[in-house]
């Protein structure tokens, strides 16, 4: 599947659910979060059916995203299904890796290629107010099950924000050094009106980068295929890698292979682009397959050439990050 400027689209980004059991405060607000009603949340065969028709087409990546993809009940054998789906895509997960010791030898055994952790301070007081909730200690036994499962590498994301926790930014960049997982740092996306942050607090990545300089010199690291917008390093005698991504300043739209399908059924073909199609009135409409499958290749169509940061489309619901899936 190709959209109007020749990118090949094979990448999918499937959020199962708008719910959370953390409220990172660059994510939600802390309250009056309205979620989606049990009722507009596609069910499990309805987003396997909207995954088989995305296959089809060509998309041989599903990251299962939130929300919290692991509160969502019966994960585990959603993600099998997607794993055996007849093209065998590569199944990965994002959490926030709260409930991932529990579930990390499920996954495995379902299918599950590879996990990212988001995880933006190590410091348990501090990810108790950038979080509003505990969890730093089940966060760190999350990676280690991961670890323990074999579902490498482990990459670990991180939004730095100034005056919130860019003084670990070495702190996090140190454990490459004694691991072998890749610290991705995020740009913040200033994509919601009622956070606590505003642009000016996000961290460009110029700024990480040259911070990171303290360490000795990069040593930049071939394009992985499939990698994404992250460009790649390594520290001086370091094990793992850090991943540095522009998601503002950065100018990575013409190799942008992906849909985003949120939990409601909608689909948007750029996470700035409020333009969605709603694939609810095929699935439960009583379209078939075929029909499923032109309302994907029309939003892969639809793909905006560049992101646009306030373009805003008729219709469309404003979403939050959670509700979108990062
Ligand atoms: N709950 C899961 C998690 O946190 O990994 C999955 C969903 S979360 C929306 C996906 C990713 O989006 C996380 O890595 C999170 O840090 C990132 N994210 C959320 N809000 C963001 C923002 N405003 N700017 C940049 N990244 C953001
Ligand atoms: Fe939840 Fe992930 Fe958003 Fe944090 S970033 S509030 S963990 S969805």
């Amino acid at each position: 599947m190709h959209d109007q400027f020749g990118r090949k689209i094979d990448y999918l980004r499937l959020s199962v659910t708008d719910r959370c059991n953390l409220r990172c405060r660059y994510c939600m607000p802390e309250e009056g979060v309205v979620g989606l009603s049990h009722d507009d949340v596609l069910r499990y065969e309805e987003l396997l059916r909207v995954a088989a028709a995305s296959c089809r087409l060509g998309i041989r990546k599903i990251r299962v995203t939130g929300g919290e993809p692991l509160v969502r009940r019966g994960i585990v054998g959603f993600i099998g299904q997607l794993a055996n789906l007849p093209e065998k895509p590569e199944i990965t997960l994002t959490t926030n890796g709260i409930r991932l010791a529990e579930y990390a030898p499920g996954l495995k055994a379902a299918g599950l290629s590879r996990v990212n952790i988001s995880l933006d301070t190590l410091k348990a007081e501090r990810f108790k107010s950038l979080t509003r909730r505990e969890g730093l200690e089940q966060v760190l036994a999350g990676i280690t099950a991961v670890e323990k499962a074999g579902m490498l590498p482990i990459k670990i994301n991180v939004v730095p924000l100034r005056n919130v926790n860019a003084d670990e930014i070495a702190d996090f960049a140190r454990l490459t050094l004694e691991h072998p997982w890749e610290v991705r740092f995020i740009e913040y996306m200033p994509i919601s009106a009622d956070l606590d942050f505003a642009a000016e607090d996000g961290l460009p990545m110029a700024e990480v980068e040259a911070s990171l300089g303290a360490f000795g010199a990069l040593e930049p690291l071939p394009r992985a295929e499939a990698a994404g917008p992250a460009r790649r390093y390594r520290l001086p005698g370091a094990i793992g890698q850090i991943g540095l991504i522009p998601s503002t300043s950065g100018h990575f739209c013409p190799e942008c292979n992906r849909l985003r399908v949120m939990a409601d059924g909608r689909v948007r073909g750029c996470l700035f682009d409020d333009h969605e199609i709603d694939l609810k009135q095929v699935l439960r409409g009583g379209g078939d397959d075929q029909a499923l499958e032109a309302l994907l290749l029309a939003a892969a169509c639809g793909k905006p050439e560049k992101q646009q940061l306030k373009n805003s489309g008729k219709n469309a619901p404003r979403r939050r990050m959670h509700g979108i899936g990062g």
